[in-house]
C-alpha cells in the first residue's frame, strides 16, 4: 500500500501508568535513573521535572516519548526488512525476555515465513543459536539438498569435511587437494545449521553466503540440531553411498560419538571412517 499502519493504544495507556518504553519493553518512571532516549521530550525534562509535573502534563509528555519511540521501532524494523535481516531482528527482540524465547520456538514450523522470504538476499545471513537451523533460507537450502542426487556414481563413496568461512567450498586449496585424492568420490562439507552441502552446489544462496559462530558453546551439540541428522541421514539413504569418510570436526566428533551414534543406524551401518580434523589431515587420508 506504500503506508505504515498500526493500531495501538498502549503508547498512552502505559503513559496514564507512568510507564515508559523503551526499545525492549518498558518501565516505571520512578524505576529509572536515567532516560535511556534522545526524543525531544527526555533531551528537554530530567526524570525529577517529569514526575514533579502535574498528573495530566506528565501523561501527555511520556505519551509523546512513547509515540517516538513506536516510530523507532517501526523504522528499524523497516530497514532490518530492507537490509535482509528481519530474522536477526526478531531474534535480538526475543532475547529481550525469556518468555519470548520461548515463544520463538513457534517459528520451528511457520511454512508461510518462507513464502514472504526472497530466494537471494545481497547481504550474508548470521547464523547464533540452534533456532537459526529454522529459519527460512536455511531450511530452503536443506531441502533442495533433500532431493539431490549424487552424479558420481562411478564409487558410492561421500567424503565428509566441515564448512570453513571460505566460500564456495569447490573453490577452495582443500577442495582441489580432495577433488585430486577421490575423483569419483562425491566431496561435501557439513555446517550445523545447514546440514550437507554438496560442493557442487555450495555456491547456492546461502550455503555460501553466511557467517556463524565456529567456536563451540555449550548449545553445539548434535542433539540441539536435529535437522543435520535428518539432512546426513537423508543424503545417504537417498545416494546409496557405500563407503563414508569424515573429517570430523568437535561437532561431527560429538555425531559419531557412541551414545549418539547408536540413534543413526543409517551411518553406523556403513562403518565410517572417521578422522579428528587438522590443517594436514588431507595428506593423511
Ligand atoms: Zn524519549
Amino acid at each position: 500500500l506504500g503506508c505504515d499502519m498500526f493500531d495501538s493504544a498502549s503508547y498512552i495507556l502505559y503513559a496514564k501508568d507512568n510507564r515508559y518504553m523503551h526499545s525492549n519493553g518498558t518501565a516505571r518512571l520512578e524505576d529509572l535513573s536515567y532516560l535511556p532516549c534522545q526524543c525531544p521530550i527526555c533531551t528537554t525534562y530530567s526524570i525529577k521535572e517529569l514526575f514533579y509535573m502535574d498528573k495530566d502534563s506528565r501523561t501527555l509528555e511520556i505519551a509523546k516519548h512513547n509515540l517516538y519511540i513506536l516510530k523507532a521501532e517501526v523504522d528499524a524494523v523497516k530497514q532490518a526488512i530492507m537490509d535482509g535481516r528481519l530474522w536477526e531482528y526478531v531474534m535480538q527482540k526475543a532475547h529481550a525476555h525469556p518468555k519470548l524465547m520461548e515463544a520463538m520456538e513457534l517459528f520451528k514450523t511457520f511454512e508461510y515465513l518462507e513464502e514472504g522470504t526472497p530466494i537471494f538476499k545481497e547481504k550474508a545471513v548470521f547464523l547464533y543459536d540452534p533456532i537459526d537451523q529454522y529459519r527460512p533460507e536455511v531450511k530452503r537450502f536443506r531441502n533442495i539438498v533433500s532431493t539431490y542426487a549424487s552424479l558420481k556414481n562411478k564409487e558410492r563413496k561421500l567424503i565428509l569435511y566441515p564448512d570453513s568461512d571460505i566460500h564456495p567450498f569447490y573453490s577452495t586449496g582443500v577442495f582441489f587437494q580432495l577433488i585430486k585424492k577421490f575423483p569419483d568420490a562425491q566431496i561435501c562439507t557439513y555446517n550445523p545449521f545447514f546440514g550437507i552441502i554438496p560442493s557442487e552446489i555450495s555456491d547456492i544462496f546461502p550455503a555460501a553466503h553466511n557467517l556463524s559462530c565456529k567456536k563451540p558453546t555449550n548449545h553445539t551439540h548434535p542433539k540441539n540440531y536435529p535437522s543435520f541428522i535428518e539432512s546426513l541421514d537423508r543424503f545417504i539413504v537417498n545416494n546409496n553411498f557405500e563407503e563414508i569418510i569424515i573429517i570430523a570436526d568437535n561437532f561431527m566428533r560429538q555425531v559419531v560419538d557412541d551414545n549418539f551414534y547408536n540413534n543413526i543406524p543409517t551411518i553406523k551401518k556403513l562403518n565410517p571412517k572417521v578422522y579428528d580434523y587438522d590443517y594436514n589431515i588431507i595428506t593423511e587420508l
